[in-house]
């Protein structure tokens, strides 16, 4: 019996790079895995096949997330297929391709719709369906406390948005024993920094060295922090922000 069994866990974003690593840790652990994916249905039954393949549980559902009624219709989805909701991760995120001089409003919008907005509004009306002593676990980035990347000004300033939302949420619900937490990666090998990451030995080298342990994180990385805050082990941390940066900021 694993540590999450007879737990349901919904991961927004789950059908690829840290999402995936998350759905398939917490499969692992015995909890039946919602795996939530914006376009791309073939990746998260991927993830889903992973899981069942390790003998868990999990089933996909799709949903553009950043758009007005995405929690809602996202909630529908998730209602047709399990009863009740343990543990909670805002995964799903995106990252801003202009820095302070060209961002535009439309994508500055975005990033904040994604980032900041859906993960409230799926936190919202899943808290009534967040059994007492459940779990939210938000994914932010280490660059919300430090401007170690100049360029990602409204991606940081939204996640730091989300960093606020976890200290006050963690208020909200605290009293049926729902714990809140934070988790902030730092560089991750993922499709979100395919453009750049490994684009020449160069790239990844000064990636590496941001971290004090010499290496560009891996999803396991992330997903052992969060399998963490989702177990009983956890039931006393709530409201923080955990720095999962592999030393980026010391
Ligand atoms: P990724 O590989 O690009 O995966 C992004 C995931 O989010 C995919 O599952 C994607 O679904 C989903 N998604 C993106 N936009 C969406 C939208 N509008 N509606 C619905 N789903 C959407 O990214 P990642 O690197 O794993 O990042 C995961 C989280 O970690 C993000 O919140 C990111 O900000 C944070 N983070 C990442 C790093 C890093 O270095 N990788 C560092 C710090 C923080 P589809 O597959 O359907 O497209």
């Amino acid at each position: 019996m694993g540590t999450l069994t007879g737990r349901t866990a919904l991961v927004t974003g789950g059908s690829r790079g840290i999402g995936r690593g998350i759905a398939e840790r917490l499969g692992r652990d015995g909890a039946t895995v919602a795996v939530h994916y914006g376009s791309n249905e073939a990746a998260a039954k991927e993830t889903v096949a992973a899981i069942e393949a390790e003998g868990g549980s999990a089933f996909a559902i799709g949903q553009e997330l950043g758009v007005p009624g995405d929690a809602a219709a996202l909630w529908e989805a998730f209602d047709r297929r399990a009863d009740g909701l343990d543990i909670l991760v805002n995964n799903a995120g995106i990252g801003a391709a202009n820095g302070f001089g060209t961002i535009e409003e439309a994508e500055y919008d975005r990033i904040f719709a994604v980032n900041t907005k859906a993960p409230f509004f799926l936190a919202q009306s899943g808290a009534e369906r967040l059994r007492d002593g459940g779990r939210v676990i938000n994914i932010s980035t280490g660059l919300s406390r430090a401007a170690l990347m100049p360029d990602t000004i409204a991606y940081a300033m939204a996640k730091g948005a989300l960093d606020v939302f976890t200290k006050y949420l963690s208020k909200v619900v605290g009293s049926r024993g729902i714990t809140v937490n934070t988790v902030s990666p730092g560089i991750v090998d993922t499709d979100i920094n395919a453009d750049w990451l490994r684009a020449s030995d160069e790239a990844w080298e000064q990636a590496a060295a941001f971290s004090a342990l010499g290496k560009v994180g891996t999803v396991s990385d992330i997903a052992d922090v969060v399998a963490f805050l989702a177990s009983d082990d956890a039931r006393w941390v709530t409201g923080h922000w955990i720095d999962a940066t592999g030393g980026s900021l010391a």
